[in-house]
């Protein structure tokens, strides 16, 4: 089965290829369409936002997409940064931009209450009915990053269980432990059962 992955964020991309290694799905990116729609993230939760940037390249494209949308929560920000994890510091925010100002918003919040969790919403379009499909992984927020590997707010995240940022534990972990390997997870038992039946 050929399935667009509906977004541009190489980092995603990725780590959705290294999730599917072992399944018999071809995926293509969105820079293989003639012409990329935009799609203007303005729902109010993860659900909204991924169900909106399926459905428009669904539209566009008439093949099956898989679109996700993803984002850190912080319990001492009240849930910030959220839907709003891509442009935290503003609507061009390199990574290194987000991460400054979230670790400048806990300056002074001890480790205890550095409370972290990282949830991933996914969307499954086929023939025009969409599917949801989830994943969480709790965690801490550090006081300065650390760790090369990984995207996004990866190297001042810690993993329960562990004592090292996602960027410091690498692909071969993240990829086990992660929201999106969850919400993935569950994604791969649908689609099982949806090519048994083919
Ligand atoms: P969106 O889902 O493309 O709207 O953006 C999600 C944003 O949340 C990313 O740009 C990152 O800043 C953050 N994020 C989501 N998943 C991860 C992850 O696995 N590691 C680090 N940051 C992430």
């Amino acid at each position: 089965m050929k399935i667009l992955i509906a977004t541009g964020n190489k980092g995603k991309i990725r780590e959705m290829n290294e999730l599917f290694s072992d399944m018999p799905v071809e995926f293509v990116g969105i820079d293989t369409l003639e012409e990329v729609p935009e799609v203007v993230e303005d729902g109010s939760t993860f659900h909204e936002n991924a169900l909106k940037k399926a459905m428009t390249f669904y539209n566009r494209a008439s093949m099956p997409v898989l679109a996700e949308d993803s984002g850190l929560e912080v319990e001492a920000l009240e849930g910030a940064p959220g839907i709003y994890s891509a442009r935290y510091a503003g609507a061009e925010a390199t990574d290194e931009d987000n991460i400054r100002k979230l670790l400048d918003a806990l300056k002074g919040v001890p480790p205890e209450q550095r409370r972290a969790r990282f949830v991933s919403v996914l969307c499954f379009v086929l023939d025009g009915k969409p599917h949801f499909f989830e994943g969480e992984v709790e965690g801490w927020i550090t006081d300065r990053p650390s760790g090369s590997y990984g995207f996004g707010y990866d190297p001042v995240f810690v993993p329960d269980g562990y004592d090292k940022t996602f960027a410091e534990l690498g692909p071969e972990i993240k990829n086990r432990i992660s929201h999106r390997a969850k919400a993935i997870a569950e994604f791969k038992e649908f689609l099982k059962g949806l090519l048994a039946k083919e």
